[in-house]
């Protein structure tokens, strides 16, 4: 079995055929069995036992998220105020259902994108949401506008039986994670993973192989999971991007997921990648 990340799976039928039929969404609004996304503070509202919140469809909310089970779901585009980074919904993603969570995804991912391109890349004037909430199109120039998903990659490097893992300053007293960085135009994911690795450590790497993927809606990536076999394991870190990198053995990876009192560093919780990683790792994988 693949690893399975939290906000990766199925989600709803995105019904991609209905989009481009104006007439019919029109009819799914007015569907019985139709729903609303709920938001509250910049996301999705979650209730007590972390399912996302739903209400009756009110007028013509500009995104057909999907059908479940057949009964179509929309969503509106919440202004952009509040702010939207991991850390400022974690109490929300804690609470948050597993198999809730890829609707959570793309609703979140969707209305980031639609806050930010409110006007046209081509020729600045004002663009609206078209097929569903699935594109924009400008008003003036007739663009189509798609919504972007920005690739980062995210990996393990590996030395002899120990993991490289790293801290970025903004992260939480004591812990540790996977190093990753965005993947640039015109580079594939194992150079991305290479030159990150080199960039952020001054590892030379080799062998990179894909594990798993993540849509993270923080807020419009892709999550691009690997692993690679580093040459040798002096570091050089980069400073700029790190507080700290440093290799750790498989028992202190273990010490770590298990949460023991006497463990080196703090593992990375249940909604990131880097966490599926480390369990896919300290599990066999090679
Ligand atoms: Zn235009």
């Amino acid at each position: 079995m693949p690893p399975d990340p939290f906000f990766a799976g199925e989600g709803l039928d995105r019904a991609d055929h209905l989009r481009a039929k104006p007439e019919q969404i029109g009819a799914l609004h007015r569907d019985p069995d139709a729903r609303q996304l709920v938001w509250e503070n910049g996301a999705p509202a979650v209730d007590e036992w972390g399912r996302l919140r739903w209400q009756d469809v009110e007028g013509a909310p500009p995104v057909l998220l999907g059908l479940n089970g057949g009964a179509p779901r929309f969503s509106t585009l919440p202004d952009g105020s509040a702010p939207n980074t991991a850390y400022a919904h974690f109490q929300l993603l804690s609470l948050l259902d597993a198999t809730e969570a890829p609707i959570f995804a793309a609703a979140l991912s969707l209305a980031n994108w639609h806050r930010r391109h409110g006007f046209c890349s081509v020729c600045g004037q004002m663009t609206e949401p078209n097929r569903g909430g699935w594109s924009r199109i400008c008003s003036s120039c007739g663009s189509e506008h798609y919504p972007r998903v920005d690739p980062v990659v995210i990996m393990l490097a590996e030395h002899d039986g120990q993991l490289l893992l790293g801290r970025q300053p903004q992260y939480p007293p004591g812990r540790y994670s996977a190093l990753a960085g965005f993947v640039e135009p015109g580079e594939s994911i194992e150079a991305a993973v290479a030159r990150e690795l080199k960039e952020e450590a001054g590892i030379d790497v080799r062998n990179v192989r894909y594990i798993c993927s993540q849509p993270w809606p923080f807020p419009n990536s892709l999550m691009i999971g690997a692993w690679a076999e580093a040459i040798g394991d002096s570091l050089i870190i980069d400073t700029n991007e790190l507080d700290d990198a440093r290799w750790f053995s498989r028992e202190e990876v273990i010490a770590a997921l298990q949460g023991e009192a006497t463990a080196p560093f703090q593992p990375p919780p249940r909604t990131a990648i880097a966490r599926t990683l480390l369990d896919a790792w300290v599990d066999g994988l090679k």
